[in-house]
């Protein structure tokens, strides 16, 4: 009886949220036909996971070539009606620094004894909830790679579904993992319910919508994220696929990758790929491109 009576009063609360839901997205969308429907449309949230200190030279080019020797970190959020999906989370884990209101200068140590230098100003779970939603929400986990600026808060998604690519999982749990890894950032993945890829396209939510498509070469599991936005237009987030925009230009490829001849025809694909379906590539280390983007809370759709 009690139980009952919970439960209608959830069910009422759930009515009355849904409701509120609807009329905010019928107010924001009045062009929508459903205006509950509005509140779910798909949106595309673009994160800052700081700064990057680089040196061109991993990437075969000069200072002279790239302009911008600086890679931004990027992360995303896709809200879409039938879940969300983070792809890539950070270079600098949450709770390894604070914002003080200024820029935080962090230094960091990869696996095999490397540094890097990183500048950050918000953490990504601030910018989540900005966004409107808690690290525990997300109901799916996708990373373009296992690279550590691409892993660092995995471990807050370790309750979503991740959707990996089984060379990469494979790489990623070994003894040793590569020398550009922090194992520590995304160790609690081993235990989440994981859906291995295999296609070339794998369509996350079934309506074509939001698209992971193998790019192998900076690993052997690397993925590009398609996201066809009804407003935007069709975006590829890139991953790691180019990292300086000169890349693309000047045909070059990073020193460090799994296999450069596995890279090389992932580029040629997807440009078959951005043509076909008039999407725009999106480099997510491109740091003048993403000073541009709109970042959390305002979203693109
Ligand atoms: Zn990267």
């Amino acid at each position: 009886m009690r139980a009952k009576r919970v439960g209608s009063i959830i069910a009422t609360l759930a009515a009355v949220i849904t409701v509120a839901a609807g009329a905010h997205g019928a107010a924001q969308t009045s062009s929508s036909p459903r205006g509950g429907a509005a509140a779910t449309r798909i949106r595309l949230y673009v994160l800052d996971g700081g700064t990057l200190e680089s040196d061109p030279a991993r990437y075969q080019m000069t200072k002279e070539d790239v302009g911008v020797t600086q890679l931004s970190v990027a992360a995303y959020l896709i809200v879409h009606p039938k879940g969300l999906l983070m792809w890539d989370t950070g270079a600098v884990p949450d709770d390894e620094w604070a914002p003080t209101g200024s820029p935080v200068q962090q230094r960091l140590v990869l696996s095999d004894g490397q540094e890097r230098r990183v500048t950050l100003t918000r953490p990504l779970r601030a910018q989540l909830l900005a966004a409107g939603h808690m690290p525990g929400e997300i109901t799916h986990l996708a990373l373009s790679h296992f690279h550590w600026d691409h892993t660092a808060n995995s471990n807050a998604f370790a309750g979503a579904t991740w959707l990996v690519r089984q060379a990469d999982r494979d790489a990623m749990f070994i003894e040793k993992p590569a020398g550009t890894t922090r194992p520590e950032t995304y160790a609690s993945l081993k235990n989440s319910r994981a859906v291995i890829v295999t296609a070339d396209e794998h369509d996350v939510f079934g309506d074509g919508a939001v698209i992971l498509k193998a790019s192998p070469g900076h690993t052997p599991g690397h993925q590009v994220l398609y996201v066809k936005l009804p407003e935007t237009g069709g975006v590829v987030l890139s991953g790691d696929l180019y990292h300086y925009p000169q890349e693309r230009t000047l045909g070059r490829f990073p020193t460090f990758e799994f296999n450069v001849d596995q890279t090389r025809a992932s580029r040629t694909a997807l440009d078959a790929f951005l043509s076909r379906t008039k999407a725009r590539l999106w480099i997510q280390h491109d740091f003048t491109a993403h000073a541009a983007l709109k970042k959390a809370p305002e979203y693109y759709q």
